[in-house]
């Protein structure tokens, strides 16, 4: 048993005796708690972030690349550690989890080039004698609020950036899994960041609301489900801060007759169930075009009905459980519901039992056929490792589907004919897109972000967008006279 408590002006702290249990999902048993941030710990964060912030934007882009640099040789060094955290906390297989790690380590790598990033704009004689250019500062307390599918990297997607820019950052990671974050908190501790520009405060909805009212916070960073992304951007917007929420998903995935099966296959073996299909990017509809379908889900079914199932601490595991014994019991209820509404169950993994693990949140992988629109299966993000497969007759009728789902997250195309893989990517209203790859993840020099129920806000996170979204553009006229003579104008100054 451990207790893992808020991180406040580089000091472990909790004033509250609020607290929730941390449970392992591969055996259902309480392994933590958690401690929530009351009043005075938020206060006492917003009070060193602030402080921490004066300073921090002082200090050079170029010596804060460097304390950068040295954090992200502390994660490499860490990474069992913090791959187990996650593993632990969240039941992913460790190799997964490392991955995860990674991806969040590219951030700090890609914020490592802060000084470029930071570059503006310059024009000279934009009028006689006058010089323009523009520069980009930052905005102050900035914040972010995370779900529990990826306690490393999601918080990544934000704070590395948000901190080269000159920003303090005050995290809410999810309650489910909230160690990793403590641990990432230390590193860039001990990577020479001051105390107070990196906060951890941890709760649930009491704490969020503090966050998102609080007139001293200038942004607010959120990844979660679609239902509490729209609070947050609609809330956070009424207190007049920048945000940018991301929410849930609905993943398609064609397969086009003319496509390599065996690569379709793989891809959409390891994109549903990876994970536990727990994953935004994660793929959960398969459509089918022509007459590929049947061979297709044949091959699909047979490497699903394989797949191991099993705790992370097993090396050949290759899925683990849900994250919860509510979560398992949500989406079995979507499996229920699927058959009612007369979609054909072609593999079940509702009675899957692990030995030594009955009271883990397992759930083995599921597959539909013959779901349509207006199902819930299909209508609806499950976030299990249940896959749809939707067959429809031509390339029209798939891109139409995809662009009438209310999600726009991630799509992708498995072809082998470069004008239906062009008309795919020009005409898909979808944020991330990808050809024969079945998961598109943007790396973090490029951004990452979804359309339509899928994020609410302007910016997508990490690459450029992340620089955008976490400074203030500034656009500064200069003149410089050569003699004294002046006179009043009071028409617009033209050239
Ligand atoms: P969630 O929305 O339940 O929780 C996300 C965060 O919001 C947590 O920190 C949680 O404590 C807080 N929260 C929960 N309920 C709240 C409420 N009513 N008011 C205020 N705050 C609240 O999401 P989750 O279950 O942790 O994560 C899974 C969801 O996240 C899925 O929908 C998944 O698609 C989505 N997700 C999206 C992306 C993306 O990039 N679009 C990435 C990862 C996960």
């Amino acid at each position: 048993m451990y207790n893992v408590k808020n991180f406040i002006n580089g000091k472990l702290i909790s004033n509250s005796s609020e607290k929730s249990d941390i449970i392992d999902p591969s055996t259902g048993e309480k392994i933590g708690e958690v401690f929530f941030a009351n009043e005075t710990d938020f206060r006492e964060a917003l009070q060193s972030s602030q402080k921490a912030q004066n300073s921090w934007s002082k200090v050079t882009p170029l010596r804060r690349s460097r304390i950068l640099s040295k954090f992200k040789s502390l994660i490499e060094e860490n990474i069992e550690v913090l791959a187990k955290a996650v593993s632990l906390e969240h039941g992913k297989t460790l190799e997964d989890a490392k991955g995860s790690v990674i991806r969040g380590l590219e951030v700090v790598e890609f914020a490592t080039g802060i000084p470029h990033l930071l570059k503006g704009e310059y024009s000279a004689d934009v009028g006689t004698e006058i010089d323009s250019w523009s520069i980009r500062q930052p905005l102050g307390i900035t914040a972010g609020i995370t779900p529990f599918n990826f306690p490393a990297m999601v918080p990544m997607w934000m704070f590395p950036i948000s901190i080269a820019c000159g920003n303090s950052f005050i995290l809410k990671p999810s309650e489910k899994n909230p160690s990793c974050s403590i641990k990432l908190a230390e590193l860039f501790i001990e990577a020479g960041l001051p105390p107070g520009v990196f906060n951890v405060v941890h709760g649930s909805k009491s704490i969020v609301d503090r966050i998102i009212g609080s007139k001293d916070i200038s942004s607010v960073s959120f990844v979660g489900s679609t239902p509490v992304a729209k609070y947050i951007y609609s809330e956070s917007a009424k207190n007049n801060k920048r945000v940018q929420a991301l929410g849930g998903a609905k993943n398609h995935l064609v397969v086009m007759p003319d496509a390599n099966i065996g690569q379709a296959v793989d891809g959409i073996i390891g994109a549903a169930f990876g994970s536990a299909g727990e994953r935004c990017m994660a793929v959960s509809v398969v459509v089918a075009v022509g007459n590929i379908a049947d061979e297709l889900l044949e091959n699909i079914t047979n490497k699903a009905q394989n797949l191991k199932v099993a705790p992370w601490i097993d090396e050949t595991s290759e899925m683990g459980p849900l994250i919860s014994s509510a979560h398992k019991a949500k989406v079995v209820n979507f499996i229920e519901s699927g058959i009612k509404d007369g979609a054909k169950l072609v593999l079940d993994g509702r009675n899957i039992k692990i030995q030594g693990y009955e009271n883990g949140f397992f759930l083995g992988p599921t597959i539909f056929d013959k779901v349509k629109k207006g199902m819930s299966i299909y209508e609806n993000e499950i976030f299990g490792p249940v896959l749809s497969l939707v067959r429809v007759n031509n390339f029209e009728e798939a891109i139409e589907l995809i662009n009438n789902h209310s999600y726009g997250n991630g799509s992708s195309i498995y072809t082998s004919n470069g004008v239906t893989s062009r008309e795919f990517t020009a005409n898909c209203k979808i944020g991330m897109v990808g050809v024969n790859v079945p998961i598109p993840v943007p790396m973090a020099f490029h951004s990452f972000g979804g359309w339509k129920q899928s994020l609410f806000g302007d910016h997508s996170m990490h690459g450029m967008e992340g620089i955008r979204f976490y400074t203030k553009l500034k656009t500064v006229t200069s003149k410089w006279p050569k003699g004294n003579i002046s006179h009043p104008e009071f028409k617009m100054p033209t050239n």
